[in-house]
């Protein structure tokens, strides 16, 4: 049985917290109900949006269409070689707990994306990624159903196309699956990342020395790292990082180094690489600036705020305001990480 509702509030399903409503809505449990979804003929043509935990999304308008809220649990282990496990887990299990799971059992590969919040069937959308690690690097692959026929198909890593916070999800295939269950193929030998943020001096000030290193050890530091640094959403609205790092040539890098010495980058290729967003967000001055209701945060300037009561419009017009200050200063455009409704 599905139990499809009219006019409701989104306001406690975005991290954002913004009070848009969703013309219809249905909550998906299991595979099942997915399926009996597309028998329900006069849904067919209506114009969907699939949920997850609400933690990447903006919405500047209520969705007059059907929001399909992705709560299928279950993890399970398919099955192991000399060198890996094979774990599924349902698109509603939260990302965290399936990374708690993965570190208690010892299986390795996921610790440094403890704590990204949301759902797992959302995490191949934007390949989330975290502390010197994204899930590309341990994706198997993943079940996803034809929202224009309800057929099931498979997508392996290749056909996922992921790059930095990308995937043929939010391209070629946007808005045109709903991603049911994720396989992953995580490692029995683990192969610690720990020189990236400050997971290395976290460690140390929690009394892990090298040769006590653990997933768990590692899991615990991202923890306490992103506690101390990111905006609690149940505090304080928010969609983590709004913009992706960019990436330039090293012809403008180096250009730009002679004006901005201390401005830091990354290689990510022969000739490109990344700038953090945050850092020239917090050169225009932006850092801690509220605009209304709308705000950047004090701590972390890639991040905007709800202060309470902002719209979705006022986010999104105070981030044009944000991309059009760093475009004039740097000669470099922001882009949005986050999905805008
Ligand atoms: C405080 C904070 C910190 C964050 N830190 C990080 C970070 O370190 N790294 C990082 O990568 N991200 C980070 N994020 C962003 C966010 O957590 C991830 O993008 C997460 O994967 C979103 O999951 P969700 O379930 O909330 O997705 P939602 O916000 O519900 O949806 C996001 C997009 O995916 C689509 N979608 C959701 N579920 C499905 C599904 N089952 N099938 C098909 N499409 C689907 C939606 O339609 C939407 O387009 C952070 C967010 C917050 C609030």
């Amino acid at each position: 049985m599905l139990d499809i509702q009219s006019h409701v509030s989104l306001k406690s399903y975005n991290t954002f917290g913004f009070d848009a409503k969703a013309r219809y809505w249905v909550e998906i449990d299991t595979d099942a109900q997915l399926q009996t979804l597309f028998q329900l003929t006069e849904f067919l043509a209506v114009p969907k949006l699939i949920l997850g935990g609400g933690s990447n999304l903006l919405f500047t308008r209520d969705f007059e269409g059907l929001v399909i809220k992705m709560s299928i649990q279950g993890i399970e282990v398919l099955r192991e070689d000399a060198s890996h496990v094979f774990v599924k887990a349902g698109a509603g299990v939260n990302w965290h707990q399936l990374v708690l799971f993965c570190v208690q059992n010892g299986y390795a590969g996921i610790e440094n994306l403890s704590l990204i919040p949301g759902t797992t069937g959302a995490a191949p959308m934007q390949n989330i990624g975290a502390y010197g690690v994204e899930i590309e690097q341990v994706f198997d692959h993943l079940e996803a159903v034809d929202i224009r026929t309800g057929e099931t198909r498979i997508f392996n890593h290749a056909e996922c196309r992921f790059g930095y916070r990308e995937s043929v999800f939010k391209h070629e295939a946007k808005g045109q699956y709903i991603i049911s269950n994720v396989t992953f193929r995580l490692n029995k030998q683990p192969v610690f990342h720990i020189d990236y943020g400050a997971i290395r001096e976290t460690l140390a000030t929690m009394g892990i020395s090298e040769d006590k290193l653990s997933i768990k050890a590692i899991s615990d530091a991202v923890i306490r790292i992103r506690r101390s640094k990111l905006p609690n959403p149940a505090e304080i609205g928010n969609a983590g990082s709004f913009f992706k790092n960019p990436e330039i040539s090293k012809d403008q890098f180096e250009t730009l180094k002679t004006e901005y010495p201390a401005m830091p980058g990354f290689p990510t290729g022969d000739l490109t690489m990344k700038v953090p967003a945050g850092w020239l967000i917090e050169q225009c001055g932006w850092k801690g600036k509220h605009v209304g209701n709308a705000g950047v945060h004090s701590k972390q300037a890639l991040v905007l705020v709800n202060h309470g009561g902002a719209t979705g419009s006022e986010i999104l017009s105070l981030a044009s305001k944000v991309q059009q200050s760093v475009e004039d200063k740097f000669g470099i455009r922001l882009n949005p990480e986050v999905n805008i409704v």
